[in-house]
């Protein structure tokens, strides 16, 4: 457990629960019942695994695939260049999709992604993310469906990290302090 480090919470378990079935309900209201859900790796694990849960609670069957993507920086800032380092595993020309990232920030990463399924042919693609910084956008990209908007601090859990640590964690925080 990481419980001997000094992080405070943004948000609780409870809180993520309640904010991904509204989500959910929100996208089965307004999106086709063939979705297929785009999950791009790593960060965004946990909260997939929960949303496509919620979905199927409000109706939706979703199929799911995988990508993943990296932004070569510093730890805690992305740089410009984004590449895939594992590829989805089926073709998604004609699928309408809904694709989840964990955070949105300077929105390249989302905008990358979005750019490479329409270019492959996907008619429709939304976008989900667990958590937006708005207040960092470089890209012309806004989320359709947000979990929680945020200021800029650096948060970790509910599937984020810092340096592969703390995705374990059932809420989302902000580091004060890390024990070794
Ligand atoms: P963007 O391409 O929008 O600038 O980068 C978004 C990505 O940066 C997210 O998918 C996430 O991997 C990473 N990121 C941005 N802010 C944070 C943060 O506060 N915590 C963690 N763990 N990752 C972040
Ligand atoms: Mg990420």
């Amino acid at each position: 457990m990481a419980g001997v480090n000094d992080i405070d919470i943004l948000f609780g378990a409870a809180e993520i629960a309640a904010r991904v079935d509204a989500i959910a309900r929100a996208i089965a209201a307004a999106e086709p019942r063939d979705l297929l859900v785009v999950v791009i790796l790593k960060g965004s694990f946990v909260f997939a695994a929960d949303l496509v849960r919620a979905l199927d609670r409000a109706g939706v069957d979703a199929r799911v695939d995988f990508i993943t993507l990296a932004s070569y920086g510093t730890a805690t800032e992305s740089s410009g260049r984004v590449t895939v380092v594992h590829d989805l595993a089926e073709p998604v020309a004609g699928q309408p999709v809904l694709l989840i990232d964990d955070i949105l920030e300077s929105g390249r990463t989302l905008a990358f992604a979005r750019d490479l399924l329409y270019g492959r042919g996907a008619p429709r693609v939304r976008t989900c993310v667990l958590l937006d910084k708005s207040a960092r956008r470089l890209a012309p990209i806004e989320p359709d469906y947000v979990g929680f908007r945020i200021g800029n601090d650096f948060v970790v859990g509910y599937g984020l990290d810092l340096a592969h640590r703390f995705r374990g964690l059932p809420y989302i925080g902000v580091i004060r302090a890390v024990e070794k």
